[in-house]
């Protein structure tokens, strides 16, 4: 008989697998990278341009890169040097949009400061645009008709129909409202329809009584970058917790959950590493895809 806590839970989560559920992501876009080569010639290409030397960002592109090259996509890096002006950036932006052979443009964030990243984020052609950054892209989240998801709450979305957590009328309470992550996953959520369909609330560090509402979520999505913040307290017995906070403490990364408390009183959590990073990295490869498909049928949303 597993262990029973002082309100009769196990006293472990689940723990959601965000590796394993990203591999098979990838290994499905590897298939479809083949399939469209097969019948059309085309490699869906992703170009990421990183801007200056900040050691976590060239990480993240070598990352993408290599996820890249494993499932067939061609990637080309543009590292270019910390004084780039914002003229230089938008001209390498432009030269992207009219290459044919690029299909996919990622910018790495963050910019140096004498570049508007606002600028240059709209500058992406919205049908290359696979961070789903654009307002054309963002505008078609709000009415529930994207063309792009954003990777990280798209790998979010995935993570909880992988493992089985409903949405449907749930109370999501997500923490952060990023343009990144926490305001397109609180759109995603609330839009009518399977995966979706739920009751969200989104906080911020203007929220009062915090720890009250993050009590009310059956799916709770922490992303804040603040190591660990989400206590036990905070947590409804038999929630599901999805962390996306990156933080390094000393040589370690954690999360924004503080997860060995947490996973004492849910029913699910993802682990950092191993959680939500994966899953972005494999929905910025199905969005590159889907730009080559764009590419060669057209935009057949409208
Ligand atoms: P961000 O742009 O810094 O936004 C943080 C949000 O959290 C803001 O809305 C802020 O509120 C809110 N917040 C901060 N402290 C708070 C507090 N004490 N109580 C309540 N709300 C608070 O962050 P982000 O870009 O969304 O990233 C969040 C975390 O996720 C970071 O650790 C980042 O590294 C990580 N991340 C991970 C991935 C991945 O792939 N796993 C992807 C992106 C980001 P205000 O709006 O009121 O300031």
């Amino acid at each position: 008989m597993p262990q029973r806590n002082e309100r009769d839970l196990p006293v472990t989560a689940r723990i959601i697998d965000g590796k394993a559920i990203a591999e098979k992501v990838q290994a499905d876009v590897a298939a479809q990278v083949a399939d469209l080569r097969e019948r059309t010639g085309v490699v869906p290409h992703l170009v990421a341009i990183l801007v200056g030397d900040d050691p976590a960002s060239a990480s993240y592109v070598r990352g993408k890169k290599r996820a890249c090259e494993k499932a067939g996509l061609k990637s080309t890096v543009h590292t270019l040097p910390a004084t780039t002006t914002e003229q230089e950036l938008l001209a390498l932006v432009q030269e992207c949009n009219a290459a044919q052979d690029v299909h996919g443009i990622l910018v790495q964030l963050p910019l140096p400061k004498q570049i508007r990243t606002q600028r240059v984020l709209d500058a992406v052609s919205p049908l290359k645009d696979v961070d789903a950054f654009h307002p054309e892209n963002v505008g078609r989240i709000v009415q529930g008709r994207p063309r792009f998801l954003p990777c990280t709450p798209h790998g979010i979305l995935r993570l909880l129909s992988e493992s089985n957590t409903s949405t449907t009328g749930a109370e999501v309470v997500v923490l952060g409202r990023s343009e990144i992550v926490g305001k397109p996953m609180a759109l995603m959520l609330m839009q009518k329809g399977p995966g979706a369909d739920a009751t969200v609330t989104v906080c911020h560090s203007r929220t009062r009584n915090l720890p009250d509402v993050t009590r009310r979520a059956d799916i709770l999505i922490a992303a804040i970058g603040s190591p660990q913040f989400v206590t036990a307290e905070m947590v409804k017995p038999g929630a599901v917790v999805i962390d996306v906070g990156i933080n390094r403490v000393g040589d370690k990364l954690v999360g924004d959950v503080d997860f060995e408390a947490v996973r004492q009183v849910a029913s699910a959590i993802t682990p950092v590493p191993g959680g939500v990073g994966k899953m972005t990295v494999a929905m910025l490869l199905a969005n590159t895809l889907k730009a080559a498909k764009i590419s060669i049928a057209g935009d057949e949303e409208g």
